[in-house]
């Protein structure tokens, strides 16, 4: 589906996957003015298609306009363009349960000129693709590099901003985890390195039992985390699960040897694509450890089950948060 601005925007459109023909000049090219979202159509078992929660990526594509000064997308043109494409795609929504369509809706400056400024054309498109599970593993606990060495976001930055150049930037430190045997990297924050942000495509939680019964603990959103989608239904969900919640910075030294130590019971990333995968070892500059047992522990699977279980339909949806189709 796609959708061009010059002077106002152009009407929605269905085409075949295609090639865009486009001028070296196209600003996009040397100004990164890109921006992008991720989101699945499931298939329920009784076999209807729905989106979860779409008026979200709708709203923080609008946020990520702004910050890269793009021009911000009615809302409901964003869902109706996921709508259009999704209905006309329906068979391609797959049956099998953790399978889903990919939607991959972007905007991009297409103006070609030289100048440093906000560009005056844009297209909006949304591709789409068949997924399966993020992880080959499934729902075996991953292993994470904390690193020091590189930041995702500062402060004042683009971080909160679902942007190319975010990603570009991330590239390196994946990398590098990757080559110490990790699966994802874990970003601390960019002035002290020393507080949990958030993993490359993925929001971070702990578990914690610090005497009072189990609590939800993940970084605060700011300007350098991503407010994520999964993250905040997480957090809803939760406490019909007999968890309390908590946004709070965690410092990754704390974690690792003192009072956090023997009270994180498990450990998980959480996104779109990811959905709940449990994080059981920790690897970082100076050392590393295990978290909890080091496997995939029972609230990690308790709340990856629930919200499975709405975005698939066995679970009821009591919040709203399905779209149906
Ligand atoms: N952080 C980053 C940097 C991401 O790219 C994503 C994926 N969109 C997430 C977190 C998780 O967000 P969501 O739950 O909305 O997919």
């Amino acid at each position: 589906a796609r959708w061009t601005v010059a002077d106002g925007w152009s009407e929605l459109r269905l085409d075949p996957l295609s090639d865009l023909s486009l001028s070296p000049a196209t600003m996009i090219f040397h100004y990164g003015q890109a921006i992008f979202e991720g989101l699945k159509a499931y298939r329920s078992a009784a076999g209807d298609v729905r989106l979860f929660r779409p008026e979200r990526n709708a709203a923080r594509f609008q946020a990520s306009a702004r910050r890269m000064s793009m021009p911000e997308l009615p809302q409901e043109t964003f869902v109706a363009a996921a709508e259009l494409l999704v209905d006309a795609q329906r068979e391609q929504v797959p049956v099998e349960a953790g399978h889903s369509l990919y939607l991959r809706p972007f905007m991009i400056a297409t103006e070609a000129t030289l100048g440093t400024r906000p560009a005056n054309e844009y297209l909006f498109s949304i591709i789409a693709s068949p997924s399966g599970p993020y992880f080959s593993g499934g729902f075996d606990a991953i292993t994470v590099w904390a690193t020091h060495d590189y930041v995702r976001a500062a402060p004042g930055g683009t971080g909160a901003a679902k942007c190319a150049g975010n990603y570009a930037g991330g590239m390196i430190a994946q990398r590098v985890a990757a080559e110490h045997g990790c699966d994802q990297v874990v970003f601390l924050d960019a002035i002290e390195r020393r507080y949990l942000e958030e993993l490359g495509g993925m929001n971070i939680f702990l578990v914690v039992d610090e005497g009072g019964g189990p609590t939800l603990v993940t970084p605060p959103t700011s300007d350098t985390i991503l407010d994520g989608i999964t993250r905040a239904s997480l957090l809803e969900l939760a406490p019909d699960l007999g968890l309390t919640t908590a946004e709070r910075r965690v410092d990754l030294a704390e974690w690792e040897s003192g009072a956090l130590a023997g009270t994180v019971l498990e450990a998980f990333a959480c996104g779109t694509a990811a959905v709940v995968t449990p994080i059981g070892r920790v690897r970082h500059r100076d050392g590393e450890f295990t978290v909890g047992d080091g496997c995939a522990g029972q609230w990690s699977a308790r709340l990856r089950e629930r919200l499975l279980g709405i975005q698939e339909g066995v679970v009821e949806d009591t919040r709203g948060w399905v779209h149906p189709l």
